[in-house]
């Protein structure tokens, strides 16, 4: 046995007791001679003591002892002397008189101090073991593993089926970028990683599972931010026979039974609602952070009738003018200004107008513009008092609600509204707490996007549109009609969302035909998926919640990567992960190979892939690829039709070895079945000299011209032979460069030929 106790189970109960503990050296202090060693575990610190006149041996031996070296420590609990308890750690009245140390193994030089708070994020990530060792990161895996335990029991409790779903899966079109998966059996083919469980998921209520939940991997291949990791987990719930009440029931009491688990708060219970519109209208964002006010307010009646062109342009137009009252920001530094500026024009609006309340006067170039009456208005509408400091939009209803959001949030930062919550113990209760939760709903159903000039659908392509707007979907009002879908939001952090299915089939193909999937692709991508509406689909819904960032916020951290066992962090993390995988798929065979362009004709390269039927069981494929050749195809010099050039060949085996042996064998077969024409091709090289020659040439009866005036006879100057061949020599030499051209290009990426290149924003 390593340990009787962990290192923060220790009180004056058990003092004179015998005990072993085991753990990492936190840190040594040497007091005269008398080493004082705090002992960690993942629990806490326990002090032990090596005085030299109680063991000199054990005390010399304590003396070789590093920060994080592990070793195990027996002896008996003692009470520390009189005042020199340490009241703030939970075993502060007692130490440890060790009669035995084992030394289990040393740490090397650390590569930060375990207490430091490092900014270097590639040093933490490269050593993320020992990042993770830090009594914070442990407190957040655990607070995470609570989250996850809590949200189990509530929804066994509730009648959910946990239910794990495929993880090699399928590509769809609709999405963001996936990742694949080289298949072995099919080589070529790539299997997908699910960017969330959404079809699996319905697939099960049609299975009849009514009740479902996962905690489930996702992927998407998307970039690295703060909060968002190309793999991440979802605590992803489907039901049948719900409408959005009973999905936002069953969330809100999971959420509270999390919040009770790792936080020990009792969270109210049922959370303010806002439809889409509202929180944009008064927020300017679908995800509002509403722990402070700074509310947009509509200024329209105000200056409908307005001298300041800007304003009466865009309330002309059918656009806004809108304005948030910064409370106290009167002292608007010329960076801020700057800054906010140039957030405005980054959302789309053309510049930033601003109006600072000092010594009571309103400060700023456009307030010649206003007239008495529009001044009071405006005073009595934003509730303008000295030291405020005014933002407004003018634009179309989007856009000034946007700019306006965006400055909302980055003026709170400025002003320091939102506090830092500080990392917090698992099971604390909160302090202050501000959890302001929020359903925001009736999303849009559709997106318009102008890149791919097309409708997308905003929350996923089975989200169903309200039932009140579905003349507006007939008749194909698609900006107007709104989808039975909703997020949840936490402190202005989107922590989840869902909708109500599509399940009828009808209703499912005229959804994809709206977002521009032909009737094939509808088949071929989403075939299951129709086939399984039309075999007695229930009535269903769900929603899925991001742990990462619930985890995230209910541990006070500012990334996700705080509160998981992040791989990917930098680029070049991912460059590194992407490869050692390509070592491994090229020991598993995954071998590419090129050659410059020997031309066959489909008969031998026909007799080539014999090879292919030797019966090795260690080879699984081997595989030409051709490429019509481009002297066939210009017909000047008359090859054989069936003339290909093969550009590549790839064998597949589970011996690289092997792969490599028969990849070269095959290459001497191309090389030694090559027609007699191929020379041609084959001796391009030896054309480049003519090909310099015919230049030269060209140049120097061009220097004579302009030095004689006169073009010099080809008839006398030339050779007879230069003369037959010359037209041939400038073919082949064009040829020739264009080869060259061309076979940069040859150079083999299977992995990046094969990923489809998408980057709609919707999720599925
Ligand atoms: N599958 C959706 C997502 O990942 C959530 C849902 O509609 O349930 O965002």
């Amino acid at each position: 046995m390593y340990r009787t106790h962990d290192c923060n189970s220790l009180r004056k109960s058990d003092i004179g007791k015998q005990v072993a503990l085991a753990g990492w050296v936190n840190v040594t202090r040497d007091h005269g001679g008398v080493i004082f060693i705090d002992l960690r575990d993942r629990e806490g610190l326990t002090q032990i003591v090596f005085r030299p006149e109680e063991n000199a041996q054990l005390a010399k031996q304590a003396h070789t002892l590093r920060s994080e070296d592990v070793i195990q420590v027996s002896g008996h609990v003692a009470a520390r002397l009189p005042g020199t308890e340490n009241p703030n750690l939970a075993t502060g009245d007692i130490e440890i008189i060790p009669s035995e140390l084992k030394i289990l193994n040393r740490a090397d030089d650390l590569p930060f101090p375990i207490d430091a708070e490092p900014h270097n994020e590639d040093l933490r990530m490269t050593h993320r073991y020992y990042d993770l060792r830090r009594p914070r990161f442990a407190r957040n895996l655990r607070l995470r593993h609570i989250a996850a335990k809590a949200t189990r029991d509530y929804l066994d409790s509730q009648g959910y089926v946990e239910v794990e779903t495929p993880i090699l899966s399928k590509s769809t079109p609709e999405g963001a970028r996936d990742f694949l998966v080289p298949s072995r059996i099919t080589p070529g083919k790539f299997y997908a990683l699910p960017q969330a469980p959404q079809q699996y998921k319905q697939l099960l209520m049609v299975a009849g599972v009514e009740k479902y939940f996962q905690i489930a991997k996702c992927f998407r291949d998307e970039d690295l931010r703060a909060d968002r990791q190309p793999e991440f987990t979802q605590i992803d719930i489907e039901a049948s026979f719900v409408t959005p009440e009973d999905i936002f029931a069953v969330t809100e009491g999971m959420l509270a039974a999390i919040f009770k688990a790792a936080r020990n708060f009792e969270i109210k219970v049922p959370f303010d609602r806002l439809t889409y519109r509202e929180a944009v209208d008064r927020y300017g964002s679908d995800k509002p952070d509403r722990r402070f006010a700074m509310e947009l307010v509509d200024l329209g009646e105000i200056f409908r009738e307005s001298s300041f062109k800007v304003f009466r342009n865009a309330l002309d137009a059918g656009g806004v003018v809108k304005a948030i009252n910064a409370n106290g920001f009167a002292g608007i530094t010329i960076g801020q200004a700057d800054e906010l500026t140039e957030i405005a024009k980054l959302y789309g609006a053309k510049g930033l107008a601003f109006i600072k309340i000092e010594n009571g006067e309103w400060k700023s170039p456009i307030v010649k513009f206003f007239t008495d009456a529009e001044k009071a208005a405006l005073q009595s509408k934003l509730n303008i008092q000295e030291g405020d400091c005014i933002f407004f939009g003018a634009d179309k209803w989007e856009t000034a609600c946007k700019v306006l959001g965006r400055l909302r949030l980055r003026v709170a930062e400025m002003q320091d509204l939102l506090g830092r919550a500080g990392p917090v113990r698992a099971g604390q209760a909160s302090s202050a707490p501000e959890w302001d939760f929020l359903w925001v709903t009736d999303f849009p159903l559709f997106e318009w996007s102008p890149e791919e000039n097309k409708w997308n659908a905003m929350h996923h392509p089975f989200t169903r549109p309200k039932a009140e707007d579905m003349t507006l979907f007939e008749e194909k009002k698609f900006p107007e009609v709104r989808a039975e879908a909703y997020d949840i939001v936490l402190n202005g952090v989107e922590i989840g969302g869902g909708s109500m299915r599509i399940y009828e089939p009808e209703l499912q193909d005229k959804m994809f035909e709206t977002l521009g999937i032909s009737p094939e692709n509808r088949q071929t991508q989403f075939g299951h998926l129709l086939r399984a509406l039309h075999l007695g689909a229930p009535p269903h819904g769900g929603i899925a919640l991001g742990l990462d960032r619930l985890v995230m916020l209910i541990a006070g951290e500012q990334s996700i990567r705080d509160v998981m066992h992040a791989l990917l962090v930098s680029r070049e993390d991912i460059e590194g992960l992407a490869n050692f995988l390509g070592q491994r798929y090229e020991l598993l065979g995954f071998s590419a190979h090129c050659i410059d362009g020997s031309t066959l004709t489909t008969k031998t390269a026909k007799e080539l892939l014999d090879f292919d039927n030797r019966n090795d069981r260690r080879i699984d494929e081997i595989r030409l690829e051709f490429q019509q050749t481009d002297f066939s195809e210009r017909g000047d010099i008359e090859f054989s039709d069936e003339a290909f050039r093969v550009c590549s060949w790839t064998v597949w085996s589970n011996d690289d070895g092997l792969a490599q042996q028969i990849a070269s064998e095959l290459g001497k077969r191309v090389r030694a079945s090559r027609p007699w024409y191929s020379w041609i091709t084959w001796a391009r090289p030896m054309f480049i000299f003519p090909a310099l020659l015919m230049l030269l040439g060209v140049a120097i009866t061009w220097h004579d011209f302009f030095k004689t005036g006169r073009l010099p006879s080809m008839e006398r100057k030339t050779p007879r032979l230069w003369r037959r061949l010359h037209p041939t020599y400038s073919h082949i030499s064009c040829s020739w460069c264009v080869h060259i051209l061309r076979r940069k290009s040859l150079e083999l990426d299977v992995p990046q030929a094969l990923v489809p290149d998408r980057s709609s924003k919707t999720r599925v």
